[in-house]
């Protein structure tokens, strides 16, 4: 017999405030179930089914082979801030310094480090719902208050001008827009932009990280707007965060970044220098590649997400219950499931939350999907389509087959 050693960890604090991200916990599940010889059809994943393309794999191999394997300076390789910042002067009209930018391993890690170096205890975050689920988490891991502002139906689940205003308070630091946003794919439009502009010209102490890391992914015909380059005057009080994660299908890469003020550039810079050091030196010759090289990538897989979308739009539309809605950028459909709940499964049981109705799916026609309470909004369930469009045909039939059950 073998002996279990009993645990003296003991959790700090911080820990009890933070659960695991539940989209990585679907995952592992979907993994599971796997493992046990069960069909799976995944609709949880929040990434590209595509390849990194081959001329950003080839800029990393050849990194390795010219030796670029050692610690870089903490916000990154030269090279790599010179593509960032050609970025986002192409894509913002905005000339960002060496200063204002910041880079680490993915934009969440950036977004965790802009939060732990400027959120003190009692400071409130506000953060529209739904919103992407490590927000409020990330925010309470660092000691800050977040504070949800539900968003509506009427307004396409955006944030409102009256919604912001009467959410800020002495005590608000951030607000954390994300356009595309997951799980939404909600687009706030220019106008819209200008009008969440002019509430924060009236706070001066509110900031705003802009998570723009869907912004390539629109299916509107141009990228998404910024609200930086929509008020350029409020520079210094956004945070522009992005990366190459989605937009260039390098999830695995671990790479993101952010641009805005120095002096919290440099607080970002001061906290990466005692956790990471720096990110993958290689993964840095990559993100050159795929910031400056062709485009083509982006050209090809939008209008695939796009076919995509309409497919499962159309197909979910028709399942009675289930009121989809309809993204602009992004690769998520985020859906209205509350004509499912109150019905009843063969076996008897009552649906009355969406976690019971994800559940059901997930046993009944085994297709995995996200509880929009991972989110803030309920009753809902978030699909990914960042997947084949067979997976996604034979999905929907699945979920019509689960429903059709329903009494
Ligand atoms: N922001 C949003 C809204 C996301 O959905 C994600 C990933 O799922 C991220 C940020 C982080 O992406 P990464 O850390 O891969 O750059």
């Amino acid at each position: 017999m073998t002996d279990v050693l009993e645990s003296s960890f003991r959790a700090a604090s911080r820990l009890g405030r933070i659960k695991p991200s539940p989209s990585t916990a679907a995952a592992a599940r979907v993994r599971e179930l796997k493992a046990e010889g069960r069909r799976i059809l995944d609709l949880t994943v929040g990434e590209p089914d595509f390849d990194t393309p081959e001329h950003i794999k080839q800029a990393a191999i050849a990194a390795i082979q010219a030796g670029e394997t050692k610690y870089t300076p903490v916000n990154g390789t030269p090279r790599l801030r010179q593509a960032i910042r050609g970025s986002l002067l192409r894509t913002h009209d905005i000339e960002y310094s060496d200063a204002e930018i910041a880079v680490g391993g993915g934009g969440k890690q950036v977004i965790f480090l802009a939060l732990m170096a400027s959120v003190d205890a009692g400071d409130e975050v506000l953060i529209p719902a739904p919103y992407w689920v490590s927000y409020p988490d990330m925010v309470r891991a660092n000691g800050g208050t977040p504070i949800i502002v539900p968003t509506k139906n009427v307004a396409g689940y955006k944030l409102r001008p009256e919604d912001l205003e009467s959410a800020i308070s002495e005590r608000t630091t951030w607000l954390i827009l994300n356009s595309p946003g997951n799980p939404s794919g909600a687009i706030y439009t220019q106008d819209e932009l200008a009008a969440l502009a002019e509430v924060l010209r009236r706070h001066p102490s509110v900031s705003v990280l802009s998570d723009e890391i869907y912004s390539e992914i629109s299916f509107t015909g141009s990228p998404a707007p910024s609200l930086v380059a929509v008020a350029p005057d409020l520079r210094h009080r956004v945070l522009v965060v992005s990366g190459v994660s989605k937009s260039y299908a390098m999830t695995g890469w671990r790479l993101g970044y952010a641009a805005g003020d120095p002096t919290l550039v440099g607080a970002i810079n001061t906290l990466q220098s005692q956790t990471s050091s720096c990110p993958s030196s290689i993964s840095q010759a990559a993100a050159v590649a795929a910031l400056e090289g062709p485009q083509d990538f982006i050209a090809v897989s939008v209008p695939a997400y796009a076919e995509r979308r309409d497919v499962a739009v159309a197909g979910l539309s028709a399942i009675d219950g289930l009121t989809p809605l309809v993204p602009d950028g992004a690769f998520y459909l985020y859906v209205d499931c509350s004509g499912l709940i109150g019905r009843t499964t063969a076996d008897g049981r009552i649906l009355e939350t969406d976690q019971d109705v994800t559940l059901h799916l997930l046993e009944e026609s085994g297709v995995a999907v996200i509880q929009g309470s991972a989110y803030g909004q309920s009753p809902f369930f978030r699909i990914s389509f960042a997947t084949d469009l067979t997976t996604i045909t034979l999905a929907i039939a699945a979920i019509a087959a689960a429903v059709g059950e329903l009494r």
